[in-house]
């Protein structure tokens, strides 16, 4: 072969949620939109905050072609980082500066610097919890490391500590941590994040090694009945954090967020140093100009919250009523199911029968569950209801 194995394998197949997307717009050409129940990505449907298209509207107006659409810094606006350190301090107590910021297009690139950074050798493993967002396989693996699962706990989706205990070991370079969560809607407590804290630093000295945590953050500020999501850096030096626009601002198609990397973090400036060599190697210098000047503008805000909070309240309530058993997110936009059979992939096709596209969750390491996106069209899920009970009464008989 004259390419990469492993970069052919993931080009040439689409992954099972695009696959799922892709045949819902098939279908819907078939049947009728509006009989397919498609509940398979996570494309914010909240429309982004007004100030995003007024700030669009005033650059395009105010500033000249270089200023609006020229590169800037490698690492990202000062003005920029420096409003996103203000807005952080203000909000959680910290002391960050403009120069603790990387800028970067989404998560997906910060997890992807981050894994790159920080791998010093073959036999590095980054530990994610299930269920988990399955691209951190790909990220991880793409930057030369092992990727090492902790089974979920399927009680309240916490963390499963004695798992946790027996999977950190010398290699151990970082363990991923998202919540709110995708896909179970899950938010960590502060008492998980404390145990957390607790087991690294004790197993950093056990070893003599560093153990970052990498707290991937796109849905922070996504959370439902004023549940707290603790700021992970005030319990753990070493943190970096990874954080989107894509939820919050509902931006995902414009790809802008970065990596934080605090004072806190052992040898912070070589690790600053070395999250900009790899935005340089990976090709990620210089995120969007001009979403960067957004950001700077409306950090702190998001899109209409309470209404998927009206979609996680209309979808847990109806499914619940028909016999599901559910897990109630506490943020995000996902809802957890439990499948009618063992096979969540099988129970997925027998859903497909009734045109409702929900995803299976053994990709995301959790065989027995499904994953129902519900950032999708409140009418929808309205409709949607009468499918999931002929689905429910399939395995009635
Ligand atoms: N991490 C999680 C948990 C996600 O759900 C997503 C996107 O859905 C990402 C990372 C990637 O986000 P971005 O669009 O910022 O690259």
């Amino acid at each position: 072969m004259i390419v990469a194995e492993d970069m052919y394998e993931l080009g040439s197949k689409r992954s099972a949620i695009r696959e799922l997307f892709e045949y819902g717009k098939q279908r819907a050409a078939v049947v009728g939109a509006e009989n397919v129940y498609d509940f398979s990505l996570g494309n914010p449907t909240v429309p982004a905050p007004d100030c995003v298209n007024e700030k669009i509207r005033d650059l395009t107006r105010t500033l000249d072609s270089i200023s609006l659409h020229g590169y800037t810094s490698a690492q990202g606006d000062v003005e920029t980082r420096q409003s996103i350190a203000d807005y952080l301090n203000k909000t959680y107590g910290t002391k960050f500066h403009a120069d603790n910021f990387y800028m970067t297009m989404g998560a997906a690139a910060s997890l992807s610097i981050c894994f790159r950074a920080l791998t010093t050798s073959a036999e590095d493993e980054f530990i994610a919890i299930a269920p988990f967002f399955p691209e951190y396989r790909v990220f991880v693996e793409a930057n030369g490391a092992k990727f090492v699962v902790v089974p979920p706990q399927t009680s309240d989706f916490q963390i499963d500590f004695d798992a946790m205990e027996k999977a950190v070991n010398a290699h151990t370079k970082g363990i991923i941590i998202n919540s709110p969560n995708n896909p179970s809607g899950a938010v960590y407590s502060e008492e998980t994040i404390k145990q957390l804290a607790e087991l690294l630093r004790k197993k950093e000295k056990e070893f003599g090694t560093e153990i970052f945590i990498l707290a991937d953050e796109p849905y922070r500020e996504i959370v439902y009945d004023g549940v707290q999501v603790p700021y992970v850096t005030k319990y753990y030096d070493n943190t970096l954090v990874c954080y989107s626009y894509s939820k919050s601002l509902s931006l995902p198609g414009e790809r802008i967020g970065y990596v934080l990397v605090p004072d806190e973090v052992a040898e912070s400036k070589a690790v600053y140093a070395a999250v900009a060599g790899a935005g340089r190697a990976l090709g990620y210098v210089c995120a969007p100009s001009m979403f960067q000047k957004v950001v700077a503008s409306c950090v702190g805000q998001t899109g209409d919250v309470e209404m998927y909070k009206k979609n996680r309240d209309l979808l847990y309530d109806g499914l619940t009523k028909i016999g599901f058993t559910c897990f109630k997110p506490q943020g995000a936009f996902y809802l957890f199911m439990k499948a009618l059979e063992p096979d969540a992939d099988a129970f997925c096709e027998k859903a497909k029968e009734e045109d409702l596209l929900i995803v299976s969750a053994t990709g995301f390491g959790c065989p027995g569950y499904v994953r129902i996106s519900y950032c999708v069209d409140y009418d929808m899920i309205c409709r949607s209801f009468a499918a999931f009970e002929r689905l429910y009464k399939k395995y009635e008989q």
